[in-house]
């Protein structure tokens, strides 16, 4: 499949003199896609396209907002199998993973619908004057920016457009510059639902995605991917000080204390940490094990890292998927070679692996890192990719203080059936999310969002999300 893009700006997709092309990562020498790079003209033309449609759209009943979004999300579930295999090439995880993260943006954006029907925010007040009634009015926050990172092609830009439409804003997705595939088609469906220059599509990286940032008739800039990127963001957001939300990076924890099915517990740890092949910013990446468990669990959970089926994520037999980018592989190899040189024992893989039929792809055996310190790169820092690493404790005290030292904040789980430890968990652990007894994997309704290095401003998903996708309004109606 090729694939040949423009810039979607209003409702047409424009070419510039500037291209670049992606290429399947579990076969880099086939070609995927050619994009043309935006430049800061049509991202100035994007802004003013996007602040005509939003005045009109906003004048609609939220109802009927909504109901137009509602077809637009039938669209996608309609083109789940085009989006899957959009996703696969590009990104590389398997087929099942891909239609899984259509279904899942599916299920998130029909969630945010009802949020946005539930009018949260608006309410009556009573007054201080006689006669006088005091409202709370939420309204559309205007034109919203959104860039994505190239680990859920479909799931992180749908996150962003749904309740950006769905609350009355316009949105321009600044697609990642390594899977912009599976946002086009995103384009194309809203082309043929929505009114022009709702939902624009620029490609490019810094260049592009800080002109926008920085434009004075943008109003939010939602933002996930590192916390570097995220840093920038927030510098260039503050010329016209717009609204910021950042979804970042984590180095999540699952902790094991006590367990009556350790083999059940290790399975929801593997999935969590292994899936999309550890690039998902929920992926378990240190298990932090109490030290009468630590031999079956570093067993059991080797076991399982080398079990698994890694190829081309088209192929029904795949499990796991190649790394997606050749710079993300440098820099898990690097990871690794740090952990050995400080310390850690590499208990099952380590080291790229080649698949036969896969000349050159990008894969990365799951890895098991034994006896890493606490004080540690491997321990401390994000790795985004199929490594966990093994942390011993002795007490609960200490597992939570190694848990919270860390910069970051995303999520975490704690296997235990101690209704203490249990409490003490959900009252310490310092995340935006917290997992008891399963795996790191997310509802589609509940809050997402992260504390500390993980995330600033409102969270994404359920309620939170109208913060960030509408203003506040104090309205006293006298007489
Ligand atoms: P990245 O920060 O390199 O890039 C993300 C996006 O920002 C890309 O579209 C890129 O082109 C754009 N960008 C880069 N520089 C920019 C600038 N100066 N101004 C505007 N835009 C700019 O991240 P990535 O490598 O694509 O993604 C991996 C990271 O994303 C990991 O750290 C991961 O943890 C994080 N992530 C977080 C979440 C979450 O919800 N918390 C979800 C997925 C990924």
């Amino acid at each position: 499949m090729n694939y040949t893009y423009g810039n979607l700006i209003g409702g047409t997709w424009r070419d510039t003199s500037a291209s670049f092309q992606t290429v399947n990562p579990a076969r880099p020498s086939q070609f995927i896609g050619n994009y043309s790079v935006a430049d800061s003209a049509l991202a100035q033309e994007a802004v003013a396209v996007a602040t005509r449609a939003q005045r009109e759209w906003a004048r609609l009943p939220a109802a009927r907002r909504c109901e137009e979004v509602g077809r637009y999300i039938d669209a996608i579930e309609s083109n789940a199998a085009r989006l899957a295999e959009a996703i696969t090439l590009e990104q590389g995880k398997t087929l099942a993973e891909s239609r899984n993260e259509v279904a899942k943006a599916c299920a998130e954006s029909r969630f945010m619908m009802q949020h946005v029907m539930s009018g949260e925010g608006t309410r009556h007040v009573p007054s201080l004057r006689p006669g006088v009634r005091n409202m709370v009015v939420r309204r559309p926050r205007g034109v919203i920016v959104a860039i994505t990172p190239w680990n859920f092609p479909v799931m992180t830009p749908m996150r962003k457009i749904a309740p950006a439409l769905g609350f009355g804003n316009a949105v321009i997705v600044k697609a990642s510059e390594f899977t912009p595939a599976a946002v086009c088609v995103l384009g194309e469906l809203a082309m043929e639902i929505l009114p022009a220059g709702l939902v624009q599509v620029l490609h490019g990286g810094a260049a592009v995605g800080s002109v926008l940032v920085g434009h004075a008739q943008v109003h939010g800039v939602t933002f996930t991917g590192s916390v570097a990127t995220g840093r920038r963001i927030v510098e260039a957001s503050s010329k016209n000080l717009a609204a910021v939300s950042l979804e970042l990076g984590g180095k999540n924890a699952a902790v094991i204390h006590d367990t009556h099915d350790l083999e059940a517990c290790l399975d929801q740890v593997a999935q969590a940490a292994l899936m999309c092949t550890g690039q998902r910013c929920t992926a378990v990446s240190r298990v932090l094990v109490r030290r009468e468990l630590h031999a079956d669990v570093a067993q059991g959970l080797a076991r399982r890292a080398s079990a698994l089926k890694l190829g081309d994520g088209s192929l029904p037999e795949t499990q796991l998927g190649p790394i997606t980018h050749q710079g993300q592989l440098e820099h898990i190899r690097a990871s690794v070679r740090r952990a050995r040189d400080d310390g850690a024992e590499v208990l099952a893989g380590g080291r790229d692996i080649e698949v036969p039929g896969c000349d050159g792809g990008l894969f990365f055996a799951p890895t098991i890192l034994d006896r890493v310190r606490p004080d540690t790169a491997a321990a401390c820092e994000e790795i985004f990719g199929p490594v966990i690493s093994l942390i011993e404790y002795e007490t609960l005290d200490q597992a939570i203080a190694i848990l919270n030292d860390v910069d970051f904040g995303l999520t975490a789980s704690l296997f235990s059936n101690d209704a203490g430890a249990t409490a003490r968990f959900v009252d310490e652990c310092q995340t935006g999310m917290i997992h008891i007894n399963h795996g790191t994997v997310p509802d589609s309704h509940m809050p997402f969002g992260g504390i500390k290095a993980s995330g600033v401003g409102a969270y994404s998903v359920g309620p939170s999300a109208a913060a960030f996708y509408t203003t506040e309004h104090s309205v006293y109606l006298g007489v």
